[in-house]
């Protein structure tokens, strides 16, 4: 229905049903029509799951069985759900429409920034009859997919990021030049500071290069984050977080990359790749990390057309019934390779280690084992990849013997490093690029470089007074969404002891 473009009212859900339950199949559901009225049908012995469900998918009504007379049960809650719905303020359905191929690295870079920034779309192969005539219309033959076309019918051939996310109604541009506070980065550090900044009344704005949510935006299921028993989806939680923040007057703009930082005077001036500039008195930099790439013969040609990195939310439902290969020892790894043994008919998980103890929670080793559909293949590596227009192939070493298999499908997480070179040598790092801040720049008697004042740099502050790290960029930091989130929390009192300092 989504596909289609369809709106859906409400959804209602038995809580006993086979393959999951009521309250996860609304979570889904939640994901793709975040305004639809959320119904749980229960059994008098299901009201506590239903009472938990109030706080894990907003539930709207649950409805206890039986429903006996309809007219006075049943009817009236569903009445009273519609007209609730045709009062919400919602976001037109979708009509944009993304013409594209379906092994092409730019079509899925379109369709994974719009998934990931929530913008719903109707997704057409090029030869689709419909597809073909949007196609005709803008130029035919001279066309350049990925095509979008928009609610009001304007057309984009293989738009930039910053195109599209102007093009869908995402903030692209800044209301003024000056502010309190920058943040950079939209991940759980970023919209953590977002929320704190803006609810003390600092003029707040946050910088998104990509999608707000960051690495747990991609996470199919957070199950360690505080206040949720049952895990949540990490789009859940960046979408809550994304509108925590606007409520409180935080602008957020998606698809701007910072590319230098620097002090001038009291300001601290950011620049971006258009060369458009804006200023404040503090920064918080929350950039985090990415993932690493595997290095093997040939796989790079197929990034997007087959290998992708981190996009197990958005590629999976296209596997459904294929062999999917994972490569990963961690959390990230193994949390891809169970969500994916939902779609695709066998999850290869393949570990270049001889056990997953070291790297991966106890709670996920157990859901795999619990699995019968992934493979776990310990000491074994992926050694290239071959293909006609998109991944066919996968050369894999196992055990030292090497095989070439099938494969249209590879989900890469071997780890993360931060992008910090664009800092320059304004801001300090460690040999690894993570950014130091407090203590650490003043471990074993030293002094921070270039650092003007008497005192030292506070605890999340970094050489240059006034710019603060928070979460997984920051060096020795915990690379958890609870500390993330703590961090940037964090950081906006340090930004208030400077502000009250200078
Ligand atoms: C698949 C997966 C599953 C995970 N599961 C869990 C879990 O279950 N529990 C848990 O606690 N942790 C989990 N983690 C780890 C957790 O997601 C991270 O620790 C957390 O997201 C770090 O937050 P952050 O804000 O510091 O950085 P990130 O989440 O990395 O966000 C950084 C953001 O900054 C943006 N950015 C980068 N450079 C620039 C720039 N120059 N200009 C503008 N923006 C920029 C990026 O686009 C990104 O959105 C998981 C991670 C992954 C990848």
């Amino acid at each position: 229905m989504r596909l289609r473009g369809d709106e859906v009212a409400a959804v209602l859900a038995d809580y006993r049903m086979p393959q999951m339950n009521g309250v996860q199949f609304l979570e889904r559901a939640m994901d793709m029509y975040p305004y639809a009225r959320r119904v749980l049908l229960t059994a008098y012995a299901d009201t506590d799951a239903a009472i938990q469900a109030i706080n894990v998918v907003d539930l709207d009504h649950y409805l206890l069985k039986p429903w006996d007379p309809p007219e006075e049960k049943f009817y009236p809650v569903i009445d009273g759900q519609l007209e609730a719905w045709q009062r919400t303020d919602r976001v037109p359905p979708a009509e944009l429409r993304v013409v594209g191929d379906r092994w092409s690295a730019p079509s899925y870079k379109v369709r994974e920034f719009l998934a990931r920034n929530h913008v719903p779309y109707r997704w057409m192969l090029a030869e689709e009859p419909e597809a073909a005539q949007l196609v005709a219309a803008a130029g035919g033959e001279q066309c350049r997919l990925p095509l979008v076309v928009t609610a009001d019918g304007r057309s984009l051939q293989e738009p930039d990021q910053a195109t599209l996310a102007a093009a869908v109604g995402l903030s692209t541009t800044p209301a003024t030049d000056f502010y309190d506070l920058i943040v950079i980065g939209g991940g759980p550090a970023g919209l953590g500071a977002a929320v704190y900044g803006a609810s003390e009344g600092l003029e707040t704005v946050l910088v998104e290069a990509h999608a707000s949510g960051g690495q747990a935006g991609q996470s199919s299921r957070i199950e360690n984050y505080l206040g949720f028993p049952d895990g949540v989806s990490g789009a859940q939680l960046a979408d809550r977080a994304r509108r925590q923040a606007l409520k409180f007057g935080a602008e957020l703009l998606t698809a701007r990359k910072a590319v230098s930082l620097e002090p001038r005077g009291q300001a601290r001036v950011v620049r971006f790749t258009d060369g458009g500039e804006i200023a404040a008195h503090a920064v918080i930099l929350a950039t985090g990390v990415s993932y690493r790439r595997l290095d093997a013969p040939g796989l790079e040609d197929f990034v997007g057309r087959g290998v992708f990195y981190g996009a197990a939310l958005t590629e999976a439902p296209s596997c459904s019934g294929s062999e999917v290969y994972v490569v990963g020892a961690a959390n990230s790894a193994g949390q891809a390779a169970v969500y994916l043994a939902g779609f695709a008919s066998t999850v290869h998980l393949l570990v270049r280690g001889d056990g997953l103890e070291k790297s991966m929670s106890h709670y996920l080793i157990e859901q795999i084992a619990a699995l019968p559909n992934i493979q776990v293949h310990l000491a074994t590596q992926v050694t290239g990849a071959s293909g006609d227009g998109h991944l066919e192939r996968l050369t894999i070493s196992e055990a030292g013997r090497e095989r070439t298999v099938d494969a249209q499908w590879l989900f890469v997480f071997i780890g993360a490093e931060p992008f910090t070179s664009w800092l320059d040598d304004t801001v300090e790092r460690d040999a690894k690029g993570f950014v130091l801040t407090g203590p650490d720049l003043v471990a074993g008697g030293r002094r921070p470089r270039n650092w003007p004042l008497r005192r030292e740099p506070y605890f999340l502050e970094t050489n240059v007074p006034g710019v603060f790290a928070a979460g997984d960029v920051r060096a020795e930091s915990i690379k958890r969404v609870a500390s993330a989130v703590g961090e940037g929390a964090m950081a906006v009192a340090l930004v208030h002891r400077y502000l009250e300092k200078h």
